[in-house]
């Protein structure tokens, strides 16, 4: 049954005009579009600012609405929320704020809202994948889609539901790759979910990429309920695997990862990371970390800051938080600017920190580095472990050259060439 959206004008006749417009746009994408007079699970107000009095009437008027329908979800775009979105945002039953610009974006969060209706294929839609060979680091997508809904982020909405590409076909597109790539990373949007005949996959899916010869495999972004000691076991057998774990932590504060709906603790992840270095003694472990999340105090700031010191990760992706249209998050009061900010720097001196550390570990050890790209006067590439390595003297891109790490250098490390390999 089609989802029913109310659309009420509160204004001129622009306003007027513009719901016509919209209202074309939902029946051509499935909705019914009713009257105020019957019950609708959307309703849309464009609101108006002509008067005090006018505005005064758009913020009655959505009161009284959520009265009406204790399960209605507004919209509210139009003049006043343009000029003054606060006084929407925390009224009861209103899922977003629009404005006056990006009018057309509401398709997408109603779609958001209404994960039934999205268009979400149930199986992985293997005529938009295709091997893609180059002659170093290649991709190699296994899965598509998320479940976990993770407050701040609208992939679940704009992607659908997870779901798993054939093992056969993933298998086969690796053998492709592997005739040009040096090196294949096994990618998707949560592939700790990937799945073969409805089990947990990626393990299988690893196993049998141990036996392509020719390139090495690395595993791309992780989610801490993948990591067993069955799949660290088995990817430790593997001959080509590269050692390098990026495992989401988004946040170190037990309270702000409940709230960003992350299902484990910081001591979990802090139990897999263990599991990790136990198999692989010098894996660099890298992450992703939100600062300034909105129900994020200070003092759970400087949990995580405590926390994120006992991991001792070679590299952090951390980003202030930033709200994203359509989630959950997006409905909480941001914090200002300055305290992200803030937040911000002082984690980034923690991963400048260990990330050095880890450097420094490395230094004078062998790796395999795989030659990328010139970058002014030095051929880059990275080693099994992920260190950015710079190389002088003449190198070929597509090359794996065993190379001793010599000291720290901008964003990784000088490296010797010890042993040239094709
Ligand atoms: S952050 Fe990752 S796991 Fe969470 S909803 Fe987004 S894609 Fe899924």
């Amino acid at each position: 049954m089609n989802k029913k959206v109310c659309l009420i004008n509160l204004g001129c006749k622009v306003n007027k005009y513009e719901l016509d417009c919209l209202a074309r746009i939902l029946v051509k994408h499935g909705y019914d579009v009713v009257t105020h007079k019957e019950s609708a699970d959307y309703y849309v107000v464009n609101t108006c600012a002509v008067t005090n009095e006018a505005e005064k009437k758009s913020r009655q008027y959505i009161g009284k609405l959520a009265k009406l329908n204790a399960n209605a979800k507004i919209v509210v775009m139009g003049c006043a929320s343009q000029a003054n979105p606060k006084q929407f945002q925390s009224k009861p039953n209103v899922i977003t704020v629009i404005g006056t610009t990006k009018r057309e974006d509401i398709l997408t969060y109603l779609k958001g809202w209404d994960h039934a209706l999205m268009p979400t294929p149930l199986e992985y839609e293997e005529e938009v994948s295709g091997p893609m060979q180059t002659k170093t680091r290649a991709y190699l997508k296994i899965q598509d889609g998320c479940d976990n809904f993770c407050s701040y982020c609208s992939i679940p909405y704009n992607r659908g539901r997870s779901r798993s590409r054939k093992l056969e076909n993933c298998l086969n597109e690796a053998k492709i790759l592997a005739k040009t790539s040096k090196e294949i990373v096994v990618t998707g949007i949560d592939m700790s979910s990937y799945t073969v005949d409805g089990k947990p996959g990626l393990g299988i899916l690893m196993h049998a990429l141990g036996d392509i010869q020719g390139t090495r495999f690395r595993l791309g972004s992780l989610e801490v309920g993948v990591i067993t000691k069955e799949f660290l076991s088995i990817l430790s057998t593997m001959p080509n695997f590269c050692p390098q774990f990026h495992l989401s932590l988004q946040s170190a504060c037990d309270k702000v990862l409940y709230d960003m709906n992350r299902h484990y603790t910081f001591k979990e992840y802090l139990t897999k990371i263990k599991w990790i270095r136990k198999f692989f003694p010098n894996a660099n472990i890298t992450t992703e970390l939100i600062v300034g999340y909105p129900t994020e105090s200070n003092k759970d700031f400087l949990v995580t800051l405590r926390n994120i010191k006992k991991v001792h990760f070679g590299d952090m992706h951390i980003f202030p938080f930033s709200q994203k249209a359509g989630t959950v998050a997006s409905r909480l009061k941001d914090l200002p600017n300055s305290v992200k900010k803030e937040r911000f720097y002082q984690a980034e001196k923690i991963k400048e920190k260990q990330k050095q550390k880890y450097l420094k570990k490395n230094q004078h050890t062998i790796h395999q580095v795989l030659v990328e790209e010139k970058e002014g006067e030095y051929w880059v590439g990275y080693t099994e472990n992920y260190i950015k390595t710079y190389l002088t003297g003449h190198q070929e891109v597509g090359v794996v050259v065993t190379v001793r790490l010599q000291q720290p250098y901008q964003e990784g490390m000088m490296g010797k060439v010890e042993e040239e390999r094709k």
